[in-house]
């Protein structure tokens, strides 16, 4: 027997039209490119049917208030639908953690206290938590590469720059959670609320070297000399923490 009443879709929306409008808008709003965001109806305020992807999009708090509060026109909203920003500018981009976050930095089983450059490669900072002496702020920064040497995360100064080209990246309950490819474990960035910043399922080339890390060691494998690895190790203090090269 049909219905012909109509119903309100369920408020859980399925994780394929999650995933799906996360990709569509590249991993950031589709009107400012923050990458902290939620999911919708931004061209079906009732939502009397199913969740359409269509109709939906990937958008921030603040931007959602201007669409729901008509402060952008419908033309202005199906325009940033076709054309998200983040996919314009190349990346999408935010100041993700409070400021006080990082002063432990957890890479697999390797800590990290007071470690100015968490890995240097071949005299590259790759990671690097530097406090401003001037007001106790804590700048990360990070340059990840996958192994065609594509840069896919950098994050300058505290700010996020995540590339539309990784397959998912998921901001849920303080992780980024950032795949490159479908099935890939997801390379997690996570800020504890004791101030521990965390990197979990770490795998990165840079300049020929592949690092791994998780819970049972971080490792660097090299083209043509055995792999180095580091179990469970506590480094404090010091300029330098992991340096290879
Ligand atoms: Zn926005």
């Amino acid at each position: 027997m049909s219905h012909t009443r109509t119903r309100r879709a369920s408020r859980h929306i399925p994780d394929a039209i999650k995933r799906q409008l996360r990709q569509e808008a590249g991993f950031g709003c589709l009107f400012c490119g923050a990458i902290i965001c939620t999911y919708e109806h931004i061209l079906d305020f009732a939502q009397s049917r199913a969740h359409d992807p269509d109709k939906m999009g990937y958008i921030c708090h603040q931007c959602h208030g201007k669409v729901t509060r008509k402060y952008w026109s419908k033309a202005a909203v199906e325009a940033a639908k076709e054309d998200p920003y983040c996919k314009r500018l190349g990346f999408a981009h935010e100041f993700v953690f409070s400021p006080d976050t990082g002063k432990t930095v957890k890479m697999g089983s390797v800590t990290m206290d007071g470690v100015q450059n968490q890995l240097v490669i071949f005299d590259e900072p790759v990671i690097s938590i530097a406090c401003q002496p001037e007001d106790g702020l804590i700048l990360l920064n990070v340059r990840l590469h996958d192994e065609k040497g594509q840069l896919f995360l950098e994050i300058v100064d505290n700010e996020w720059r995540i590339r539309p080209s990784s397959w998912d990246v998921e901001c849920v309950g303080g992780r980024v959670a950032l795949q490159r490819k479908s099935g890939d474990k997801p390379l997690i960035i996570s800020s504890r609320d004791d101030g521990v910043l965390e990197f979990q399922n770490m795998d990165f080339k840079h300049r020929g070297v592949r690092i791994t890390a998780d819970r049972a060691g971080m490792q660097a494998h090299f083209p043509n000399r055995p792999p180095i690895t580091i179990h469970g190790a506590h480094l404090a203090d010091a300029i330098s923490g992991i340096v290879i090269g």
